[in-house]
């Protein structure tokens, strides 16, 4: 019947109940602040006796568990996002899940949690997707955030990896993560991450221990963090959520991926259409003091971030041990606009994705 009926896509078989009020019609379509408004469905699948079954869409809502669930006490939980997009044509693409299914699985095995096979992921996702599919604006620079995430389940105070999980995927039809340029602090007394850590998995544990540092920055009057390594805070990391780029004397330079860093699909999209465009990337470990030296001089034309909440985020000032470092101005940054334009042209499905980045 309408409201409950089993969706087959190859060997999934998806159980799915509609909900019989759609929240749609509340939606102010205009405004969307990130992250804020859900769905009407979510995606959802256990993990049991060493594989993964359930597979349900249920209306979007509250998930029972227990009080004792391993992932409240010890933090075993992973997620991802990555965004669809209403297309020129009124049709509907994701973009580059692929990446996100890889990364979603690498932070599995460091979190010693299981991982998640293609077939679910990918068409669990084109399932909630399709039945959600109105909920995808079509204004510009907006999108569906999609937030796949897995946590530990079993209802136990012992600390050892959990046998159980519950798999999710949660859709937000968001404006973008920042509306406008930044303000960055260097931070020098906090650390987001080790070698040997965590860094590279995209697990809450990272984000809860950058609240405190983050809040502190913000009561400083700045928008965000640059992170430095543990060690010696000599060397630029990432931002808050997102990974970094310069530009310095036309060459686009930035920190090469390593175990500290959360190697977002987004640089990686960029590189790419950068180096497509005929720029230079270099990816290498990226001192805090050349990077000065470079806004001084006037070599640094351009600071940005990356990620797929902020897409391309221009950063207008950096501060680094209370002195200010005012960056050119934003309207002369053609390498990060024209990369951007390219971006959005092939994410909105204005041009050919000779990438074969939509799905
Ligand atoms: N670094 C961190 C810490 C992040 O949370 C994100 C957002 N996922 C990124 C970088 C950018 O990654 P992506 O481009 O895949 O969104």
């Amino acid at each position: 019947n309408r409201t409950n009926f089993e969706i087959v896509i190859e060997t999934l078989t998806i159980k799915t109940t509609r909900t019989d009020h759609s929240r749609l019609a509340e939606l102010d379509k205009t405004n969307l602040p990130f992250g804020k408004y859900f769905t009407d469905h979510m995606f959802v699948a256990d993990y049991e006796d060493g594989e993964w079954k359930n597979f349900a869409i249920v209306p979007y809502g509250p998930i029972p568990m227990s009080p004792a669930s391993s992932v409240i006490h010890y933090g075993q939980t992973i997620f991802e996002g990555l965004k669809a997009y209403r297309q020129a044509d009124g049709s509907v693409s994701v973009f580059r899940a692929g990446k996100n299914l890889e990364r979603m699985n690498k932070s599995a095995v460091r979190m010693a949690m299981p991982t998640l096979p293609e077939e679910i992921f990918m068409q669990g996702l084109a399932a909630l997707i399709d039945i959600d599919r109105a909920w995808v604006p079509d204004i510009e620079n907006y999108s569906l955030y999609i937030r796949p995430t897995m946590f530990a389940t079993d209802a136990f105070l012992g600390v050892r990896p959990s046998l159980t999980y519950k798999f999710m995927i949660l859709m937000s039809p968001s404006a973008p993560y920042y509306s406008k340029p930044l303000k960055v602090k260097i931070e020098t007394k906090y650390t987001r991450s080790v070698d040997g850590g965590v860094g590279a998995a995209k697990t809450a544990g990272n984000y809860a221990m950058a609240m405190l540092p983050t809040v502190k920055a913000h009561e400083e009057g700045f928008d965000q963090l640059i992170w430095t390594d543990a060690k010696e805070h000599k060397y630029v990391e990432e931002s808050g959520a997102a990974n970094l780029m310069f530009v310095v004397d036309g060459k686009i330079l930035t920190p090469e991926v390593r175990e500290t860093i959360l190697d977002g699909v987004t640089r990686d999209t960029v590189i790419q259409l950068a180096k497509s465009t005929g720029y230079e990337v270099e990816e290498r470990r990226v001192s805090i003091h050349e990077v000065l030296e470079y806004a001084e001089s006037g070599r640094l034309t351009e600071a940005f971030a990356v990620g797929t909440a902020a897409t391309i985020t221009q950063i207008y000032e950096m501060n680094y041990e209370g002195k200010a470092y005012p960056l050119t101005d934003l309207s002369t940054r053609t390498v990060s606009n024209g990369i951007l334009a390219k971006l959005n042209q092939i994410r909105y499905g204005l041009t050919a994705d000779e990438f074969g980045w939509n799905w």
